[in-house]
This record gives C-alpha cells, structure tokens and sequence, in this order.
C-alpha cells in the first residue's frame, strides 16, 4: 500500500464481523448499528457515528477492543478516529432500525397501549437517545440484559411514549408473549380493590403471570407501603422467571421519599437511563414529525419559532401545535408567522419566565421605589434600602431558580442566610400588611413584562 491509498475497510468488516459474535446482540445493535466505516489514512480509520454521545461512547465501552482486533487482522496499530454525521443514518431519526415482522396478520391492537406511542413516531435526539436505544434492544430481546429498565426524567419527555413502544413492538414480535402495561397509579388502585374484595391472590396471580410487565410512574408508589410490598414480591417472582421488567419514574430512584431500600435496590439493578429535555435541532425534529403525513399549513418558520420559544418539554411544544392546528381548522385560514406568533403569544411568554435575570429584577424594584440600581445591590444597610434589597430577593426567589447562594452573591456578596431570612421577613410582613402583596404582585407583573420584550 502507498500512503495514500490504505484501505482498511476489509479488516475493519472482518473486526466488525468478529466483535458481533464477542458481544450480545443487544449491545451490538445498540452501538455498532450506528458505526459506519467511513475512509482510512496511514495507521487510522475514520467512522462515522450520528452524534458526539455515541463518540464518547464507543470510546468509553469499545475502543480497546476494536483496536485490538485490527491489530491482530492487520498487523498494524491502526488507531481510530471520529466523524460525526447524523445525517449518514438516514433521515428518519425514529428508533425502527428493523421492522419487527408481525407473527400474526389482524392481530388486535393491544387494550392497554395507546397506537401513536411506538418507535416509528418517537424522534431521537441526543436528549434520549441511550434510553430510546436500550427500549428498542430490550422490545427485541425482553429478559436478557437489560432487566429490570428504568427510564426516568421530568414530565413531558417521553417516557410513557417510550414505554408503551416497548409493548407494541414486543406485542407485535412475540405472538404469545403476555405483555401488561400499567400506571403504578393503577396498579395501586387495583391492589386496594383486591384487598377489599378478597381477590388479592387473583391479583398476585394476574401480575406473577406475565411476560413483560411495563409499570409508568413509579414515583407515585411514595408513601404507598402495602403496595410496594406487593411489587416487591412481584418483581422478585419475575426476576426469578427472568421476565423483563421496565418501570419509568419522574426522577432518579436515589431522590424518591419513602420507599423502602429493598425496593429501591431492586428498582436500582439492571439498567437505568434518564430522558433530558430536547435541544433546538430535536424540537424542530419533534415537530416536522407531528406534522408529517397530515396537510396541515404550517410552515418550517412557524415550526422554528416554537421550537425556538418552547424549550420545557415535547408536552408543553405540543399544546403550541395543537393550538395553531385548532386555530387553523377553526377559521379555515393560513397560518402566517404573525397569525402563530400572535396566537402563541400566551404561550411564549409564560416560557420566557425562565429568562428573568436577576438584573432586570433589581432594576424594576429601584426603580419602583426610587432607589438608584448600585444602591440596591450595594452593601448600604440604611431602612430606605435594606427592605427593597429585601423585597428584590424575594421576588427572585419566587420567579427564578436562582439558589439562595447565587441570590446572595448579586446582592453585595451576602451570605444564603441573608437571603433566607429577607425572604422570611417579607413573608412575615405581607400578613401584617395588606398592601404589601399587591406591591409585590405588581412588580412581578411589570419584571416580567419587560423580560419577554428584551
Ligand atoms: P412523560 O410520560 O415523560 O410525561 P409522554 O411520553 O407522555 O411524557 O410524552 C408527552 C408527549 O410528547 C407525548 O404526546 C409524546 O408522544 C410526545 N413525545 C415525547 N418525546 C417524544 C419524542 N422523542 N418524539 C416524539 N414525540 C415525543
Ligand atoms: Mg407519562
């Protein structure tokens, strides 16, 4: 080989074709179907993966072992290096990489599982990816690895979608395959009902019985001590058969409250990943697909401006398309980007909150009471300036996320104890003083007015 002609693509097959019979099938799908040998130069082969998280990955979990194995085909210490393209794995960004072939032709719907939440309409971005591709190994492969799942992450993100792709895709795979979907909710009403009715061990039985059992927010078993007791028991029958089990909570199982330690151990094993909210490029992404297929007038501009203004959660940027798409419906009307701005307007600035500064706070209460900007943040103590200060600290304590530190330091570098005590002293006053509370409430209103228009 001259220097510019190494090719290295034979070896890279023959390492990839041998690490594929190394690892589980799960694994492998999950992160070599998103390797793609891309060009070699002189001692290095460049892949393509689709974003920075399966770079790190890879690196992280493989890259011992794929350069070993080149090396023992090529002779060579060929080293690898990195290319990030979403776009050479293809258009579609939902999860389907194979079309599960249905076992049965005109098999029902499953009773318990909503028909838009599958893989096919479920977008990925970096935000989910892990958990979208541990849902999609685990949908192929249910009881092998990854068991018990735990997907978790704030509301509106997709973990009922996630999970409910789960069962639809194992129900249309596995002809037989006794799948149950259940909010921890119902399950806890269910249990209740047995009790009373004397039914408890049909119940024990109807859960004991089941192939893959898919129980949504499990957050809500806090406090619930029979109940966790009852899935304490059904998890280990399970566990035992080796039937998979996949459970969503609204946050890290370490933060639940009042669970006992045998069932957080429990909910602990296996695998757990978390759903972030999802960046700009993902949103737009979220949105394009909620309107494939359907004519709906909605231009890429107006998709963009919500995307671009509606950063909570898939929910919350959802409700804004539904809007437009009933407002449109509703007049019979093209929506224009003015019409969508104006009728999302409410929307918008109800988001924005997150973007009050600190600054425009204190310069709206000096403002208002006449004080000069520097005073307010300054260190003076005098009557005239310390119960505004305290009044500023307040107000950002109940519009922004700012901490009690954070607080502290932009006004005169106090200490948190400060804060928490003007908080405190402002809480106090409002119940002695009638006026106070409008006051307050008016300057929230006029902070918050100038934070949408800067
Ligand atoms: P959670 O259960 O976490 O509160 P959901 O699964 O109910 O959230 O999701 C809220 C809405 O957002 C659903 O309509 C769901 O289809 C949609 N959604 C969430 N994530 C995605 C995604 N990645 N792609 C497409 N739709 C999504
Ligand atoms: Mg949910």
């Amino acid at each position: 080989m001259n220097s510019d002609t190494w090719d290295y693509s034979i070896f890279w097959k023959e390492a990839i074709f041998q690490i594929k019979e190394a690892i589980s099938e799960q694994e492998f799908v999950m992160w070599f179907n998103n390797i793609k040998y891309n060009s070699s130069k002189k001692s290095e082969i460049i892949i393509t993966v689709p974003s920075s998280f399966y770079k790190d990955q890879i690196i992280q979990r493989y890259l011992p072992l794929i350069e070993s194995k080149l090396f023992d085909l090529s002779g060579n210490r060929v080293t690898i290096g990195f290319k990030i393209n979403k776009k050479d794995f293809g258009k579609k960004k939902t999860v389907s990489s194979e079309k599960p072939v249905p076992v049965k032709k005109n098999k029902l719907p499953h009773y318990q599982l909503r028909t838009e939440y599958t893989f096919d309409s479920f977008v990925i971005g970096e935000n989910n990816s892990f958990a979208a591709n541990a849902a999609v190994a685990i949908s192929k492969n249910p009881g092998k690895e990854y068991n018990p799942c735990l997907i978790y992450g704030g509301v509106g993100l997709g973990k009922t979608h996630l999970i409910q792709s789960i069962g639809h895709s194992a129900y249309s795979t596995y002809d037989k395959m006794k799948i149950v979907y259940i909010t921890a909710e119902t399950f806890t009403n269910e249990f209740i009902l047995s009790i009373r009715n004397s039914t408890t061990h049909k119940f024990k039985n109807k859960y004991r019985s089941v192939d893959l059992l898919l129980i949504d927010d499990i957050h809500f078993l806090q406090n619930k001590t029979e109940t966790q007791e009852e899935i304490f028991h059904t998890f280990n029958a399970l566990y035992d058969l080796k039937k998979q089990m996949v459970f969503t909570c609204d946050r890290p199982v370490s933060e639940l409250k009042q669970l006992t330690d045998r069932l957080r151990s429990r909910f602990e094993r296996g695998l757990n990943v978390d759903l972030q909210p999802p960046n700009f490029e993902t949103r737009f992404a979220i949105l394009k697909k909620k309107i494939e297929n359907k004519k709906i007038p909605i231009s890429d501009e107006i998709i963009e401006l919500i995307s671009k203004n509606i950063t909570t959660n898939v929910r919350d940027l959802e409700s804004a398309l539904t809007k437009l798409i009933a407002y449109a419906d509703l007049v019979n009307k093209n929506i224009t980007l003015d019409i969508a701005k104006h009728q999302l307007k409410d929307f918008f600035s109800e988001y924005k909150q997150s973007k009050i500064t600190m600054d425009s706070i204190q310069r709206c209460v000096a403002e208002y009471f006449g004080l000069s900007y520097n005073d307010l943040r300054g260190r003076k103590r005098t009557k005239a300036i310390a119960f505004p200060r305290q009044i500023a600290m307040y107000i950002t304590r109940e519009i922004t996320e700012y901490s009690t530190t954070e607080v502290g330091i932009e006004f005169g570098g106090r200490d948190h104890t400060t804060v928490m005590h003007a908080y405190q002293k402002v809480e106090n006053r409002m119940r002695t003083d009638s006026t106070l509370e409008p006051t307050i409430k008016a300057l929230i209103r006029t902070i918050k007015e100038v934070s949408t228009k800067s």
